[in-house]
């Protein structure tokens, strides 16, 4: 019913060249992929990723989006600038935006509602630090973040919008949550969908992916949990073989 989706966050990767390189060789090892492919990759090679991947399964990505749509925020990005591109998705409030670039709750919600109003999909990104989850506040945190970056989110762009709960201890670590921790950890933010808007809305129109070293060896393991729509991909996307293992898990 919820079409998998499993999306590179290339964060700060690749020039040009590293880019047509890597998706050269993509291309081919995920055309039969039975997942949505996505890939998230800085502003400076959005232009050249979309050049080569047009045509094929895979669909562009950008890794952040202004709230404005244009004005003085010098060296920001606006939704419009995106969508001239051919970007699809948008990753918003990724935890090292949060933990180094002053990202909140509320410029998360700002940020998604600029994106959905221009038709790019926003990947939400939320989770908690393992202070937070030492000190017993996982789901409270995630109700807050989900919570708030829905705000004023109609219920008719629910589809168009995706969450990727990443444990901010899992990114980038070699750390991964268990499979049943990542399923029980995602349910509590179906649920908290489900209260916001309804069930058939958490059930049916909400993908949630894990995010966090998620990589060919634990890949099939997590996605086949039922609560697990999808991954979010650092590391392991910046290998064309790598990604395309977890991306046919
Ligand atoms: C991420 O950047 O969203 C991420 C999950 O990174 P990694 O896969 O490297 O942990």
């Amino acid at each position: 019913m919820r079409q998998p989706i499993i999306a590179g966050n290339w964060k700060m990767n690749n020039t040009i060249a590293g880019t047509k390189a890597l998706l050269t060789d993509l291309i081919p090892l995920v055309a039969d992929a039975k997942a949505e492919v996505v890939v998230c990759v800085p502003y400076t090679d959005i232009a050249a990723a979309g050049e080569i991947i047009k045509g094929t399964n895979i669909k562009l990505g950008a890794e952040n989006v202004h709230w404005a749509e244009k004005g003085a925020f010098t060296g920001e990005i606006s939704a419009d600038m995106l969508v001239e591109l051919g970007v699809e998705y948008v990753v918003v409030g990724h935890s090292e935006r949060r933990q180094y670039f002053g990202e909140t709750d509320q410029t998360v919600n700002a940020r998604v509602k600029a994106a959905l109003a221009k038709g790019l999909k926003p990947i939400i990104c939320v989770g908690e630090t393992l202070e937070e989850r030492e000190g017993g506040l996982v789901e409270s945190v995630l109700v807050r973040q989900t919570t708030e970056a829905f705000k004023d989110i109609d219920k008719s762009q629910l589809e168009n919008t995706v969450i990727a709960y990443e444990p901010v201890w899992a990114i980038g670590t070699g750390k991964t949550a268990t499979a049943q921790d990542a399923n029980d950890t995602i349910a509590i933010i179906r649920n908290t969908m489900a209260e916001l808007y309804c069930k058939d809305c958490a059930e049916n129109k909400v993908r949630i992916q894990y995010g966090g070293s998620m990589n060919p060896k634990n890949a099939s393991e997590l996605m086949a949990m039922p609560q697990i729509d999808g991954g979010l991909i650092g590391g392991a996307s910046l290998k064309a073989v790598d990604f395309s293992q977890v991306v046919k898990y």
